[in-house]
């Protein structure tokens, strides 16, 4: 693995660089979890996408530069040292639009990746439901054919919707075969939150911001082209967004780069000694997971295909977060409690182990596809 960057990624990141240097807010923008702090991301998110940063590695057509995962990485690499907005349209930019390009007709490509792009259409993802979270095949929200109305009638609920009382669209799973294989009888739907027979309740979270939100659908009628991937694949196609959602789309290595430095100058500032050998520690943690990443980068420029190995990145950056604001918070000591970057950043960590799928499950995933030990 050559770990020189090429003169035209170099041009890319000064490029980046500087147009990040005038145009990242000052001050640091109130949490994208309230309405109001959503509402100030979005104007963060639209002036992204006027200077067309806001999808990097998209064709021109849909908005992006056609840059490659190397100048990808740049981008976040500089996006995080420039201490710029967190992305509140992530789950539609990493999660959804991946899928999209890989299982999206071009109808679709055309119609949803734009708005995307535009923060227009905004994106919440709808797969855990009260019986179904780490048992993903357990859903019972279902979708029932009709005919004449030539679409699908959804039913159900769904929970733990990263701010969907915000957001315009939500992207779920939903039983369309009650009979089939519990795996089998899955498809992927695409939903306009407006749409008649969708109630969303927002609710707090742990730290009272009001980010998450309950969808339910009563008879919402869905037409069939906003069926993604195909009637009964639905399993097969999450999967794809899932390996996304684990992997390196969501948490680029620069996030934790940029936290890791920010613990650097913490400790010099709290002087000699000051909890030395931990700050070390994340600190060439933090390295560790980009040469992991960089290393999976080769592999998909190569033409192979990252698997159950995005499990690996999961265990990977949600422990590394922990462990980075857990050192700030002992550096900090009784100041830890005080609202601002660390203390934020320290209460969202701990729900790093939960989301994208729990840390227990992605370690059977790792112990029975990676390590091939019999199942339990
Ligand atoms: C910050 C945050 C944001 C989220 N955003 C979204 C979102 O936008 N959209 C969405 O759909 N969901 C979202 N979720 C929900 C998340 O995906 C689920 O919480 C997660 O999948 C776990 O499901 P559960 O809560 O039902 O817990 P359960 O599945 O009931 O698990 C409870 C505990 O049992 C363990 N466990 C369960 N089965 C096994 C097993 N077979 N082996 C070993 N241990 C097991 C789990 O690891 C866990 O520790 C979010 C969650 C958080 C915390």
């Amino acid at each position: 693995m050559d770990l020189t960057w090429s003169a035209e990624e170099e041009a890319f990141r000064q490029e980046a660089r500087a147009w990040l240097a005038a145009n990242v807010p000052a001050n640091p923008l109130p949490s994208g979890d309230t309405r109001a702090g959503f509402a100030a991301h979005l104007e963060w998110e639209r002036a992204l996408f006027e200077a067309r940063w806001s999808v990097v590695s998209w064709p021109e057509a849909y908005g992006g530069r056609d840059a490659s995962l190397w100048q990808w990485l740049v981008f976040e690499d500089e996006y995080h040292r420039a201490g710029a907005p967190a992305r509140v349209t992530q789950n539609g930019i990493f999660l959804l639009a991946p899928t999209v390009f890989a299982f999206g007709t071009e109808e679709q490509q055309r119609r949803i990746l734009p708005r995307m792009a535009a923060a227009e259409d905004l994106w919440a993802q709808g797969w855990s439901e009260p019986g179904a979270g780490s048992d993903l095949a357990a859903i019972r929200s279902r979708a029932v054919r009709d005919e004449g109305a030539g679409g699908w009638r959804l039913t159900g609920q769904k929970t733990w919707t990263t701010r969907g009382a915000f957001c315009t669209h939500l992207f779920g799973l939903f039983r369309t075969d009650p009979e089939a294989e519990r795996h089998r009888g899955l498809t992927y739907f695409l939903v306009p939150l407006d749409a008649p027979g969708v109630t969303v309740r927002g609710f707090e979270r742990l730290d009272g911001d009001e980010g998450f939100a309950e969808v339910f659908l009563d008879d919402v009628l869905v037409p069939d082209a906003d069926v993604l991937g195909g009637v009964g694949e639905g399993w097969r196609v999450a999967m794809a967004t899932t390996g996304s959602e684990r992997g390196l789309t969501l948490r680029s290595p620069g996030r934790f780069l940029h936290t890791a430095d920010r613990l650097l100058d913490l400790a010099r500032a709290k002087g000699p000694g000051a909890h030395r050998d931990r700050v070390v520690q994340s600190w060439i943690e933090a390295q560790a997971y980009e040469l992991f990443t960089l290393e999976q980068v080769t592999s998909i420029v190569e033409g192979r295909q990252v698997g159950a190995e995005s499990s690996l990145n999961k265990l990977f950056w949600s422990q590394l977060d922990i462990a980075l604001h857990e050192t700030a918070a002992e550096l900090l000591g009784p100041e830890a409690e005080v609202d601002g970057p660390w203390s934020r950043g320290f209460l969202f960590s701990l729900a790093g182990p939960i989301y994208a799928g729990t840390n227990e499950i992605q370690r059977n995933i790792v112990a029975e596809r990676l390590l091939g030990l019999p199942r339990r």
